[in-house]
């Protein structure tokens, strides 16, 4: 019997699956499989994928994107002087991931399975099935798209000695889908059996990526706007390109604490372009979009109130589309049903794996699991917190890697030094649950050195985590060129020579230094806190008084050191007793 194959038409990306061996495999159409439902009219020539978005930010007039939204209504689009219904505009992507995927493989592809979201209806289906027929396909089956995640999360099996427990094996009843695209956003609760019946779904069609990126565009905008007085909150071409750069910021910042946008030639309705420069950090990005992920939880629990379930009656959670790759959203999830009932694998294919799955089905095939190698444990990083009241002597442990994240793996997270003129920090490992590190594994660690700066300096540090349980940290303070990197085995934490990538001979000297520098924090963030705590004014200047005294000893390398330190601590004793 001829193969089957998977397809996922999404509204912003789609994405072709086989099996092969009994396992779905992604054909990487486009390089990596996720290709851009994008058509794109350049001159007599139609693209489609990656090549017609490329064109697509700079020519938004002659290009199609999200038609899926247009499915099942009669709408025409045109492109350059031609016009065409939905149903074509899908065909042309479902020919090229078609061709394409030919062009890899080899064979013929005629059989299909195509996904939809769960919530579409008959006009809908029929649309895509009508679709599948322009493109020369046989339509075997329209499956919802939930369905198609759970399907293959089924065959996953998480290797990782004490991570969630083996799907496949344990019966799992109710199934959460949560998938947040480009631009809709769906939740689906699953009642796992014989077949897969959806108990509830619902969500947002108005709701997705493209909403976070254009939080991102207007504060460019703004930017733009403060400093060449120019509006282009209404001119579509630098929209167009400015909405590409959000993405890009958006998408970086899943991976990275921080990233910098420098665009050039930003056109604009007069002659001359504009550019910008501006800084964006994960923090802020989460900050700008709250609002945004709050909305996908409000619907979270009005699917789990419609299918009359609550939190504790859902034995997993699937993440679903690329927006579930900002580290927030899962957080956020993790928040009500914990992270061991959330597997992590990618969310991109596993709607069309899922697909193809069901292909296999059909035409009999035998579906073997799929081994997915997740972290162990939480990987993090001893920080003072910032959260108590006497915050400036509590060590908590910053995770940078959750747990259960599929690996390899990079994340970052920034730091901020606390004091003026901080000469070095200290980076301590820790794999482990708890925020309380002496609750949690020491694995390793070292210092970085920091330039003299203001207190608030960022300090980004980054944990990648690979297939052999290595950590490689790289810490770096921003806009210095200070930085520092160490390899470590967190399986064999006690064989990690390289703590602190010492020099011979030095290694007792930095001790020394490490455990210096950790008294000298103590002591100026404790007289900080004091001075911010008492309210007698003359207690204030006294140790306002011999904590400057300190730190311009410490500046200047004063001989008499100890005795400054001294007499501050001593104050400090004085003042904690009274308070
Ligand atoms: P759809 O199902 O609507 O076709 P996808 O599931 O492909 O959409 O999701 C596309 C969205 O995911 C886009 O907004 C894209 O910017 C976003 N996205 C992709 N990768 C990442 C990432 N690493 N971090 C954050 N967002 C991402
Ligand atoms: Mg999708």
């Amino acid at each position: 019997m001829d193969k089957i194959y998977g397809i996922d038409l999404g509204t912003t990306n789609s994405c072709i699956s086989v099996l092969k061996d009994g396992k779905p495999y992604t054909i990487p159409v486009d390089g990596n499989g996720i290709v851009p439902s994008v058509v794109s009219l350049d001159g007599e020539n139609l693209l489609v994928g990656r090549s017609a978005w490329n064109r697509a930010a700079a020519f938004p007039e002659q290009s199609v994107r999200s038609v899926k939204r247009l499915m099942g209504t009669a709408e025409k689009l045109k492109l350059g002087k031609k016009s065409y219904d939905p149903e074509d505009i899908s065909a042309m992507i479902l020919r090229y991931l078609c061709d394409e995927a030919k062009k890899i493989e080899g064979g013929d592809i005629d059989k299909v399975v195509i996904t939809v979201p769960a919530y579409f209806s008959d006009a809908q289906r029929r649309a895509t099935i009508e679709a599948g027929k322009r493109a020369g396909l046989t339509v075997e089956r329209i499956i919802n798209e939930p369905t198609a995640a759970a399907l293959f999360y089924d065959q996953v099996k998480i290797s990782s000695p004490d991570a969630a427990p083996v799907p496949g094996k344990t019966p799992w009843q109710h199934v959460l889908v949560y998938d947040l695209g480009g631009g809709t956003f769906d939740v689906s609760v699953l009642r796992m059996g014989e077949i897969i019946e959806v108990m509830a779904s619902t969500g947002d069609t108005r709701l997705g990526g493209d909403d976070f990126d254009r939080r991102i565009v207007t504060r460019i905008l703004r930017q733009i706007k403060e400093k060449d007085g120019l509006d282009l909150e209404d001119y579509v071409p630098a929209l167009a390109r400015l909405g590409a750069v959000a993405e890009k910021v958006k998408i970086t910042l899943s991976e990275s604490a921080a990233t910098r946008v420098s665009e050039a030639h930003i056109p604009t309705p007069k002659k001359k372009t504009c550019s910008v420069s501006m800084e964006f950090s994960r923090e802020d990005l989460e900050e700008m979009t709250d609002d945004l992920v709050e909305r996908t939880i409000t619907s979270v629990e009005k699917a789990m109130d419609e299918a009359k379930l609550t939190p504790d009656k859902i034995d997993r959670v699937l993440l679903v589309g690329g927006m579930t790759r900002m580290p927030i959203v899962a957080a956020r999830l993790e928040r009500i049903f914990g992270a061991a009932r959330m597997p992590v694998v990618d969310p991109d294919l596993s709607v069309a794996n899922g697909a193809a799955i069901q292909g296999g089905i059909i035409s009999g095939a035998n579906c073997e699991q799929i081994l997915v190698d997740v972290t162990p444990h939480t990987l993090s990083l001893e920080v003072l917190s910032d959260r108590d009241e006497d915050y400036l002597e509590t060590l908590i442990c910053a995770p940078i890697i959750p747990r259960n994240t599929q690996i390899p793996a990079t994340r970052a997270r920034t730091f901020h030094s606390i004091i003026h003129n901080q000469d070095m920090v200290l980076l301590n490992v820790y794999q482990g649950e708890s925020t309380d590190p002496n609750e949690n594994t020491l694995i390793g660690g070292t210092k970085l050195k920091l330039a003299k700066a203001d207190a608030g300096c960022p300090i980004v540090v980054e944990y990648s985590y690979d297939l052999n349980g290595i950590v490689h940290l790289v810490a770096e303070q921003k806009g210095y060129s200070r930085k520092t990197e160490i390899r470590i085995d967190s399986r064999n934490p006690e064989t990690s020579q390289d703590l602190s990538e010492i020099e011979e001979g030095e290694e007792n000297e930095a001790d020394d230094f490490e455990e210096e520098a950790k008294a000298v924090n103590f002591v100026t963030q404790r007289a900080r806190s004091l001075i911010e705590a008492t309210t007698d004014k003359d207690k204030q200047k006294l140790l306002t008084d011999a904590l400057k005294r300190y730190e311009k000893a410490l500046n200047d390398d004063d001989d008499d050191i100890d005795d400054i330190e001294d007499e501050l601590l001593a104050l400090i004793e004085e003042n904690a007793e009274e308070n």
